[in-house]
């Protein structure tokens, strides 16, 4: 199974282009979409779970035109959007049980063999009959999981899926998904850097609606091998190191800005090669 996305294009009524030219292969693992605020990855997101139209080009799920034959692509799709509305004074099970219904699940034993196992799959059994209102936010995510997963999909959708847990949460949730991923094409987006690296096997970078960079984590960050410095700056001096090299990213250390630049020379000058990182990778295309 592999989705196919050739050329994609979305202009808004408003004159935002939104997608421009999105050309991208995704076979089946876990699928990083990264990217800043704005970038395009929920109206890419939301093109290829069916629910809104693109412009120009296509998306195949194997030989399925997925903007032509949205019913039999619903089958084989799962989708957690960004915003999630639960009934906050429903049990976890009831819910999911009212949702079971709606998508055709009409056998009552199948149904409940279905939902128990995907409350045990998302660990949520033991709370089953707790109200939603009470759910910590990883808890409520992976109850958006268990939904996406009711039909068995053979795609999963998941936007911004981490925002607002903390990292326990957050490991906790990303183990879960790559076990889905075993078997199921994964897609999520996220604007955090760290979550991507140990876990996609493919990855693309977008900014103002372009995939500007795609391939595995880890070979994209060796392309950047010998082609990263550091140097740690006095503050006022910033500016003018931006003016000469090539900065590609500025923090703080200990209260210090240090600034990382990409030079396919070395620069001296105080200058220090340092091991390439995803960020660097990620900056370098951001912030150009
Ligand atoms: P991301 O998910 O990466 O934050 P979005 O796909 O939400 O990006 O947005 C991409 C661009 O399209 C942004 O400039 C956003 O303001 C704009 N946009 C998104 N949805 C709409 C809409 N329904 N109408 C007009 N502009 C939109």
């Amino acid at each position: 199974m592999e989705l196919i996305i050739n050329n994609l294009s979305k202009t808004y009524d408003n004159g935002v282009e939104a997608l421009k030219n999105v050309t991208l292969e995704i076979p089946k693992g876990m699928f990083g979409l990264l990217g800043p605020n704005g970038a395009g990855k929920s109206t890419l997101m939301r093109t290829i779970a069916t629910l809104q139209d693109a412009d120009e080009g296509s998306i195949l799920l194997d030989d399925l035109n997925v903007q032509t034959h949205k019913h039999p692509v619903r089958r084989m799709l799962g989708y957690l959007p960004q915003q999630f509305g639960l009934y906050p004074k429903m049990s976890a099970e009831l819910l999911l049980n009212h949702f079971a219904v709606l998508k055709g699940i009409t056998n009552k034993l199948e149904r409940k063999q279905i939902i128990e196992a995907l409350l045990h799959k998302t660990n949520l059994y033991d709370v089953r009959k707790r109200n939603l209102g009470g759910f910590s936010g990883g808890m409520k995510q992976r109850f958006g999981i268990a939904q996406a997963l009711l039909n068995n999909p053979k795609l999963l959708i998941v936007d911004e899926p981490t925002a607002g847990l903390d990292p326990k949460e957050r490991n906790r949730f990303y183990n879960l998904l790559s076990a889905i991923a075993e078997d199921t094409i994964v897609i999520f987006s996220t604007h955090i850097v760290d979550d991507i690296k140990e876990l996609c096997t493919k990855m693309a970078i977008i900014n103002r609606g372009e995939v500007v960079l795609q391939g595995n984590p880890l070979e994209l960050i060796e392309q950047f091998n010998g082609k990263i410095y550091q140097k740690s700056i006095k503050r006022s001096e910033l500016e003018s190191y931006k003016k000469l090299y090539n900065v590609i990213n500025d923090k703080l250390f200990l209260g210090k800005p240090i600034i990382q630049i990409i030079s396919e020379e070395n620069p001296r000058n105080g200058f220090v090669p340092v091991d390439p990182s995803l960020e660097d990778v990620y900056f370098s295309q951001i912030n150009n």
